[in-house]
């Protein structure tokens, strides 16, 4: 019985099109036969992906499978499932073809060369992915990290070959007769399937090594260190050729890709290549004016504040903000001022306050007289 396609994307029946796309796509991503060489049970799950996005992705397919179910795809032309495409077709299709410069090509390596009897044994590494947060500091000025990464690592003893004697290499897989494929009977299709023999390479190993049997490779925690420009922003994706996982017997590794987070920073927000920050004013200095300490990325510096600023007024200090990573050129940092009005007076204090308050009368207050005006209808004047 094969499933319901709602179910195997995982969307609900009124699902909108760009749901089931984004559905298709987040699976297929997770299940593709080269980011899971190691899961035999990916390639079918793959493929049932790609069915259920090929019959729900078009809006005509998909009111005949609301109507009829998987009926709909069967009795047509020979072919048994339906006239169904490659789900390789299906998922370059999504994801806007091959070499378009998407990232997914990168994360699976530029494409081709995968699968297919007569390949080689050895078979490229897995892209890995490292989420790392760093400091608004050290996105600024750009650092240098050790990462603890969790991957295979070639295997010491045969040098990563996968064999004892490092040179016999490969013999044809007997399992599949080198085709790499197997094909077995459901109900009344036949289905072919990746090779469990030699995982679809066609080829395996002759004298497997002891120590990796004949992988060429193993689970083995590695120390990397990256650099980070300076720069960078939430999201920036760093590359390290070669540091993802080790090939299969032999193959290139894979790459490894650091995203970076920023973490929340005590003062400063940013905003592209602009930092925001408040800070107080205290209103006596609002009123008479004067130099007021700032913070930057780079230590304290002074602005100078004129006379009667109101609270929420913004400075702004050119080239004190990040270097952008693309330009190189400077943002600014944008301070806001908030005065702050004293508490715990004194009565002394208070005295002169009201004597103060007094003097300034009625006629002194810039935003009042405007407020006012504007919201008249609101008060009983
Ligand atoms: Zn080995
Ligand atoms: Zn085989």
């Amino acid at each position: 019985m094969a499933r319901d396609y709602y179910e195997i994307l995982g969307v609900s029946k009124d699902a909108t099109q760009a749901e089931i796309k984004k559905a298709y796509r987040k699976a297929a991503v997770k299940h593709h036969p080269d980011k899971n060489p190691d899961d035999p049970g990916a390639e079918d799950k793959f493929k049932e992906l790609g069915e259920a996005y090929e019959a729900l992705g078009d809006e005509e397919k998909r009111a005949a499978y609301d109507r009829y179910g998987h009926a709909a795809f069967q009795g047509g032309g020979g072919g048994g499932r339906g006239g169904f495409h490659d789900p390789m077709d299906i998922f370059s299709q999504v994801f806007g073809g091959g070499g378009g410069g998407s990232m997914f090509d990168d994360l699976f390596g530029g494409g081709g060369g995968r699968r297919g009897g007569g390949g080689s044994v050895k078979k490229r590494g897995s892209d890995l992915r490292y989420d790392l947060e760093i400091s608004l500091e050290e996105a600024a000025t750009g650092a240098e990290k050790e990462l603890e990464i969790e991957k295979y690592a070639g295997c010491g003893k045969c040098s990563g070959s996968g064999s004892k004697s490092g040179s016999t290499g490969a013999k044809s897989c007997s399992s599949c007769g080198g085709r790499g494929v197997v094909a077995s009977q459901r109900g009344i299709f036949i289905q072919q399937t990746t090779c469990p023999e030699c995982r679809g390479a066609g080829q395996v190993i002759a004298d497997p090594c002891g120590n990796c049997q004949g992988e060429g490779r193993a689970q083995a925690p590695e120390r990397v260190k990256i650099r980070i420009p300076a720069g960078v922003d939430d999201g920036t994706r760093l590359r390290s050729t070669g540091k993802g996982d080790a090939g299969l017997r032999g193959g290139p590794a894979g790459d490894l890709y650091v995203f970076l987070h920023m973490k929340e920073h005590d003062v400063f927000q940013r905003e592209g290549d602009d930092l925001y920050c408040e800070v107080p004013l205290p209103f006596g200095k609002a009123a008479l004016g004067g130099e007021l300490e700032v913070p930057t990325l780079e230590g304290r510096s002074t602005i100078k504040v004129p006379a009667g600023t109101q609270g929420g007024t913004t400075f702004r200090l050119r080239d004190k903000g990040i270097t952008s990573l693309s330009s190189g050129r400077k943002g600014d940092l944008h301070v806001e001022v908030q005065v702050e009005v004293p508490t715990r007076l004194n009565s002394e204090q208070k005295e002169k306050l009201r004597e103060f308050t007094e003097s300034v009368g009625e006629e002194n207050s810039p935003m009042e007289e405007g407020f006012f005006e504007k919201a008249k209808r609101f008060f009983d004047i």
